[in-house]
């Protein structure tokens, strides 16, 4: 990040300037560190055109909105929240309602509580300065941060608009979590215990997590906020040595924004069973999920009812695949019609 006008006048001569590092870059170099490496050399090219990403930047744009409007009053927000949903861009509309549907409702259930913040940027100090380089600061916006009538407690909501469905198990264990319980410690120095949702947008449901800062949750007395930073900074190293090892999983390569430029997804890498299992597998897991986005594409053009053909025009794909079957099956070529012609 750049040296803003403060650090030109107030800084001591020599300092280094401040960098920040937000939480889902260093997100995706936690997940694997080929993704977060490969999203900063591609970050111009992936400017995403996608519907989904919209539909999720409407819903929070307009959840941020409906805040402000009601002077932080949650239930007026609530209901103007439900008053604009259906008032989105009419290309994306249908999928706006879907996405949001339930969070008016959802937000209900904290209408008693007052905000603290809302899609405000924290920042919380990692790294010192150096002679070499300047402190590191990591950034984060949870969506919104609620007081309870406990100094020492607060409620943190984040709303999730797409298909995955968090369970409670998740919220504990999400990056997410970790970054904004431990960056608002920063901002809230007395708190201690923080009750976190993600709200399920899309299908009503909500995740849950208890986190309690001070609770040991490790040998040698370690608490639960010297285990989220540890996490972090671990991150963070990754971050900084640009590592690219590919650490591929089916539940990360699915959502991957970078599937096409992993080195996995690379055609010409030689796979030798014999010689490394292990490669062959991580392989075999980028190049399922290569394929099952192929097939989408497929089954979207057949949907419209087009037929499309291999070069040599003896194998193809038509309507059929709009039916559910194994999608294998469905690839048609002329041996096979042959065959069934003359009975074979
Ligand atoms: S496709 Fe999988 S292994 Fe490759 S960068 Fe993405 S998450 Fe990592």
């Amino acid at each position: 990040m750049t040296e803003t006008m403060y650090d030109k006048m107030f800084k001591p001569e020599g300092e280094k300037p401040p960098e920040y590092v937000d939480r889902s870059t260093l997100e995706a170099f936690a997940k694997c560190p080929q993704q977060g490496y490969l999203i900063k050399q591609h970050e111009k090219e992936l400017v995403c055109n996608e519907v989904l990403p919209v539909v999720g930047s409407f819903v929070h744009q307009l959840a941020k909105e409906a805040i402000e409007f009601a002077d932080k009053n949650i239930q007026e927000a609530s209901d103007y929240f439900a008053e604009e949903l259906s008032k989105a861009r009419p290309d994306i509309q249908p999928e706006v309602i879907r996405a949001g549907r339930h969070l008016a409702n959802q937000l209900l259930r904290f209408q008693t509580n007052a905000v603290l913040i809302c899609e405000e940027q924290i920042t919380r100090s990692i790294l010192p300065a150096t002679p070499t380089k300047g402190e590191l600061l990591i950034t984060t916006k949870p969506d919104l941060a609620l007081a309870t009538n406990k100094a020492d407690t607060i409620i943190v909501l984040d709303w999730k608009s797409g298909w995955k469905e968090r369970t409670n198990a998740d919220a504990l264990d999400e990056f997410q979590t970790c970054v904004i319980c431990w960056a608002l410690k920063a901002k809230y120095p007395e708190i201690n215990t923080l009750h976190f949702y993600y709200l399920n947008t899309r299908r009503g449901t909500i995740a849950y997590a208890k986190i309690e800062l001070n609770k040991i949750v490790g040998p040698h007395d370690l608490t639960q906020e010297s285990a989220f930073y540890s996490r972090i900074l671990e991150a963070v190293k990754l971050w900084q040595s640009e590592n690219k090892e590919a650490w591929p999983e089916p539940e990360k390569c699915q959502t991957c924004p970078v599937l096409k430029f992993c080195e996995l997804a690379d055609p010409t890498i030689p796979l030798d069973f014999q010689k490394s299992p292990d490669k062959f597998l991580d392989r075999y897991i980028v190049a399922d999920e290569e394929l099952s986005r192929m097939e989408k594409i497929l089954v979207d053009a057949c949907k419209t009812g087009r037929t499309v053909y291999n070069t040599n025009k003896d194998c193809w794909f038509d309507d059929s695949l709009k039916r559910k079957q194994p999608f294998r099956a469905s690839l048609k070529s002329r041996k096979i019609e042959k065959d069934i012609d003359s009975g074979e």
